[in-house]
C-alpha cells in the first residue's frame, strides 16, 4: 500500500497598516479596551460608506510580487454574504473574482535537496472579522479586530508530506516579514492557516491491478501556529486511512468537510460538511470603485521590496555562512541591514555572523530587548571594535564575552572596557617566561609524562600557566612556548 498526502494551504496574514481595511479607525487593536476601535463603517451603518486602504493594497501587491504572482491592473471588491455572531455586517468584504495577484509559485529545497515548487492559485484582500471569547455558555464580541486588513494567500495543493507544507508555511512568514508587509506574530493572530489535506492511497489487488483511491478532501481551519499545522496534519493524514479503510468512503463530489483542531487534544473535530461556493451569494460591493495600479506604480513597489530573503541567503551560504546562520540573517530586516553594514568595515564576515547568531543575540534577548533595534542596542562598528580585539590576539574569545556583556549594559568602547578591567592578554613576554619557567620547575612529573609523549601534559602545563597569569595568558602562546623551553 502505498500512500500520498495531498496538501494545499490557504494562508490568512494582517497587513500591517496604520488604520482599518475600509474605514479611519486604528489597526493597532492589541491589547486595547474592547471595542474601542469601531465606527460606522466598522459596523456598517446605514449611510456609512468604505474606503480602500491604499497602503493595505501595496503591502499585497509586494506580496504578490514576491510570490512572482501576476498582478492584476484591475481588481474589484466583492461581498461575501453569511451570518455570524463575528460578522457585524452580515457580509465580509473580499475579493471573489478579480482578485489582486494570480498564478504565483514559490521554489523550495527539501532537506533531502529535492526541488519543491508550490504554486500560488491566488492572493485576496480582505477584511478580518471581529473576536469572539467564549465565556461560561456566553459568547463575548470584540469588534476592535473587525476590518483589519486580511491577505489571504490560496497555495495549489501541491505538497505532499508536513515537511513540504512547513516548508512553504515558513518561506512565506520569513519572507512576509522581510519585506516588512506584516510581522506575521502568530500569538497576536496575524498569521493563521487553514489546510485542505486527504490521502491518494495505492494497493495491490489480488488479480494483480492496482488500484488506486484518494480519500475526501477535508479542510482544517483556524490553526494560529506552525506546530499545530504540523501536528493536525500528521494526525489528519492517518485518520483519514483508517477512516477508508473502516468505511471505504472514497472522494466524490460535494464530501469535502471541515474539521476543526484541539490543541490540547490532540485531534480534528467535525465542524460541518462544507458549504459550496455559492451558498455565499457573492455580489460586486456597490460601495467600493474597482482597484487599480498602474504597470508604473507596480514597478515602483517592486523596486521597494529588494532582494528577497532566499537570494539573501544564498548570496550569505556562497560567503561561507551555514544555512541556519544564512536564515538568521533574514529573520528580521534589522539583521540584514546590520549585517551588510558590517561587512563592509569588517572581512571576516563567518565571525561576524557567528558573533551575531551567537553571543549578541544570546546578550539581547537575555535583557529582553528586541533584535529589531540590535544598532541602537550595539552598533555594529562597536562589535566590529571587539572582534578585531579578539582577532589581534589582545583579549582571548572568552574574554570578549564579557567585554560584549559590558559593553551592552555601559555602552563602552570594547577598548575602553578591556583596559578598565585590566582585561589585555600578555603576549610572548618576559614576564611570561618567568612563569612558564616557574610552572615547570614546579610540575615534574606532567614534565616528564610529556617528554613520554603523554597526550595531556602539555594542556595541564598551559593551565597552570594560564591559572598562574589569572586567565590572560594567550593559551596559543603558552603553548609554543613550552615546547620550545622543553625541546
Ligand atoms: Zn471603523
Amino acid at each position: 500500500m502505498k500512500i500520498r498526502p495531498i496538501i494545499g494551504l490557504e494562508i490568512h496574514v494582517q497587513l500591517k497598516t496604520k488604520s482599518k481595511m475600509f474605514c479611519g479607525c486604528s489597526a493597532q487593536y492589541f491589547g486595547a479596551e474592547p471595542n474601542t476601535h469601531m465606527c460606522p463603517v466598522c459596523l456598517a451603518l446605514p449611510g456609512a460608506l468604505p474606503r480602500a486602504n491604499k497602503k493595505a493594497l501595496e503591502n499585497a501587491i509586494k506580496v504578490g510580487i514576491a510570490l512572482h504572482c501576476r498582478i492584476n491592473n484591475f481588481s474589484k471588491f466583492d461581498r461575501k454574504n453569511y451570518m455570524y455572531p463575528d460578522l457585524f455586517k452580515g457580509y465580509q468584504i473580499t475579493q471573489y473574482e478579480i482578485p489582486i495577484c494570480e498564478e504565483g509559485y514559490v521554489d523550495l529545497k527539501r532537506g533531502d535537496g529535492s526541488a519543491l515548487r508550490v504554486g500560488i492559485i491566488r492572493a485576496h484582500q480582505e477584511e478580518d472579522t471581529a473576536k469572539s471569547i467564549h465565556e461560561d455558555g456566553y459568547t463575548l464580541v470584540d469588534g476592535n479586530k473587525a476590518g483589519v486588513p486580511l491577505l489571504e494567500i490560496v497555495s495549489a495543493p501541491d505538497m505532499t508530506s508536513v515537511e513540504d507544507a512547513t516548508l512553504f508555511a515558513e518561506y512565506v512568514y520569513t519572507t512576509l516579514r522581510f519585506i516588512g508587509v506584516s510581522d506575521c506574530d502568530m500569538e497576536k493572530g496575524q498569521m493563521r492557516f487553514d489546510v485542505n489535506v486527504n490521502v491518494e492511497i495505492e494497493q495491490d489487488e489480488k488479480d494483480g491491478r492496482t488500484e488506486k483511491i484518494a480519500t475526501p478532501i477535508v479542510e482544517i481551519k483556524n490553526l494560529n501556529s506552525f506546530r499545530s499545522m504540523q501536528r493536525a496534519l500528521a494526525y489528519e493524514i492517518s485518520r483519514q486511512q483508517e477512516e477508508y479503510e473502516k468505511t471505504g468512503i472514497a472522494f466524490g463530489k460535494g464530501n469535502k468537510t471541515t474539521r476543526g483542531w484541539s490543541d490540547d487534544k490532540g485531534h480534528t473535530y467535525l465542524l460541518r460538511s462544507k458549504e459550496e461556493a455559492e451558498d455565499y451569494r457573492y455580489f460586486p460591493d456597490p460601495d467600493l470603485p474597482p482597484v487599480v495600479f498602474s504597470d508604473e506604480e507596480i514597478e515602483q513597489l517592486k523596486n521597494e521590496i529588494g532582494k528577497l530573503p532566499h537570494e539573501i541567503q544564498q548570496e550569505y551560504i556562497s560567503l561561507g555562512l551555514n544555512a541556519d546562520t544564512a536564515l538568521y540573517m533574514t529573520s528580521a530586516r534589522s539583521l540584514f541591514a546590520y549585517f551588510e553594514i558590517g561587512r563592509k568595515i569588517y572581512n571576516k564576515e563567518k565571525n561576524l555572523a557567528n558573533w551575531m547568531k551567537g553571543d549578541l543575540a544570546f546578550a539581547i534577548s537575555q535583557r529582553g530587548l528586541d533584535v529589531k533595534d540590535i544598532q541602537k542596542i550595539l552598533p555594529v562598528d562597536q562589535l566590529v571594535g571587539l572582534l578585531q580585539q579578539i582577532d589581534s590576539g589582545v583579549i582571548s574569545h572568552t574574554a570578549g564575552k564579557e567585554v560584549l556583556a559590558d559593553m551592552l549594559d555601559t555602552h563602552e568602547s570594547a577598548e575602553s572596557i578591556i583596559s578598565k578591567k585590566g582585561l589585555a592578554q600578555v603576549g610572548d613576554s618576559d614576564e611570561m617566561k618567568v612563569i612558564v619557567e616557574k610552572v615547570i620547575g614546579m610540575n615534574e612529573s606532567a614534565v616528564i609524562n610529556y617528554k613520554a609523549g603523554k597526550s595531556g601534559a602539555l594542556m595541564f602545563l598551559v593551565g597552570q600557566v594560564m591559572k598562574e597569569m589569572k586567565g590572560k595568558g594567550n593559551p596559543a602562546v603558552i603553548t609554543s612556548l613550552i615546547e620550545s623551553i622543553l625541546q
